[in-house]
């Protein structure tokens, strides 16, 4: 398995880019960078990623797509379908994305010619993504928003994804469930509410001994000592040495 990070800063890096992880060329987890810039910066056409998994709608992990969408439809007339899964109002949540970033009539044009499908998630639900097995966790984050992370089954390997999280049993269990996670680290000092901090990190990384930890979504330059510190275009293959 080859990720790439095309965004791997908190919602407000003044150093790095948002929330946006390309698995194999074809799946895109979370959708915060701009696309259009950073998938030909990778090397990778806009018309590669097949699927989309958003783990909530803050703008941090999701406004790129209004780009990707538009864009990937307007530079290539037969481009290939796409779909979309993430948490329970996802469909509602594109629409309004696509019609205020270019109005309903390219919502419209967009929407049709990458024959989009959504599929709405909920924690402990399973999803095929791409030929691959996907399983959505229930985060703890924003009070009043649907939030998920997910493991994806793909090559053998078990990657977690926490999009954004604090502390919760539903976190644990993600992180057991994997072998490879890739976790936000927003905070450095603090353990704090809606994200999770150097110690949070640690201490899952204690309590989860087998499970190799990549760190993105990076509120300071802290590091911590075996893990991982992604940065924008890493690309890493899993599974690590
Ligand atoms: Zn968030």
């Amino acid at each position: 398995m080859e990720i790439t990070f095309l965004g791997t800063g908190a919602a407000f890096s003044p150093d790095a880019y948002n929330a946006s992880i390309l698995v194999d060329h074809e799946i895109l987890l979370d959708a915060g960078a701009p696309l259009t810039v950073h998938l030909p910066r990778a090397g990778v056409s806009l018309d590669a990623p097949r699927a989309v998994l958003l783990s909530h709608f803050h703008a941090d992990h999701t406004f790129g797509l209004a780009w990707l969408m538009l864009g990937r439809v307007l530079s290539n007339d037969h481009t290939p379908p796409l779909s979309v899964y993430g948490p329970v109002g996802t469909t509602a949540y594109l629409r309004q994305l696509l019609d205020l970033a270019w109005g309903e009539e390219m919502r419209r044009l967009s929407w049709g010619r990458l024959q989009l499908t959504v599929q709405e998630l909920t924690g402990g639900m399973a999803f095929e993504a791409d030929g691959s097995r996907g399983t959505a966790f229930t985060m703890k984050h924003a009070r009043r928003m649907n939030c998920l992370g997910f493991t994806l089954e793909r090559d053998g390997v078990r990657l977690g994804y926490t999009g954004d999280a604090e502390m919760s049993p539903q976190l644990e269990a993600l992180v057991s469930a994997s072998d490879h996670v890739i976790t936000e680290m927003t905070y450095d000092q603090e353990t704090g509410e809606l994200h999770l901090g150097r110690r949070d990190v640690e201490g899952l990384m204690e309590r989860h001994p087998s499970t190799r930890f990549i760190i993105t979504h990076r509120g300071s330059e802290a590091e911590v000592s075996g893990a991982v510190t992604a940065r924008d275009f890493l690309t890493l293959h899993l599974p690590l040495p």
